[in-house]
């Protein structure tokens, strides 16, 4: 697989049982749409994801079209915007993958971390990342983010899995 960015060869990151894909290159990560199935785990359960608050209003997502190649299947990834957040993910609706720029991770975490849910939600993946420490596979720059990284794995899992017939929705109705 090809990095969307810089066509650099992506390398695989390993978190519990969970497997990314990233550029070595400009460290953006590709999330397969299994490996966010993977994300969710029973403990998850305990979670209320529905009232978490983060882009709850489906109307304010907004979508455009990149010359990006999703690196499964070479077709052209859309971005998904949030409203006023800064936050983008770029996705493919053919294989439901998503990639993440390093800048848009960072994004994201400062989006979330404005939200009062985020102290809560990092507090119970900081717990989770702690069983993590000994079976992570990747480089060291990302062992920082472990909890943030997951944390966020979870959120898209039940985003972009949960609710993605929606949101597919609205993608092919945003492109005229
Ligand atoms: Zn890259
Ligand atoms: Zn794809």
């Amino acid at each position: 697989m090809e990095c969307p960015r810089d066509n650099e060869k992506l390398e695989k990151v390993l978190f519990h049982n969970i497997e990314a894909d990233y550029c070595p290159e400009c460290l953006g990560i590709w999330f397969d749409k299994d490996e966010l199935r993977l994300a969710k785990d029973d403990k998850d359960k305990q979670l209320n994801w529905l009232d978490f608050d983060i882009w709850r209003d489906t109307s304010r997502f907004d979508f455009l079209r990149t010359q990006r190649l999703c690196p499964v299947c070479r077709v052209m990834l859309v971005e998904v915007k949030y409203d006023d957040s800064k936050v983008k993910i770029d996705f493919c609706k053919h294989c439901q993958g998503i990639w993440l720029d390093r800048g848009e991770f960072k994004q994201i975490m400062n989006y979330m971390k404005r939200k009062a849910d985020y102290e809560i939600l990092h507090r119970y993946t900081i717990n989770l990342t702690k069983e993590l420490w000994e079976v992570f596979s990747g480089p060291e720059k990302f062992r920082d983010e472990l909890a943030d990284f997951f944390m966020l794995l979870k959120l898209f899992n039940y985003k972009f899995i949960v609710q993605h017939p929606f949101l597919n929705y609205l993608i092919e109705n945003s492109q005229k």
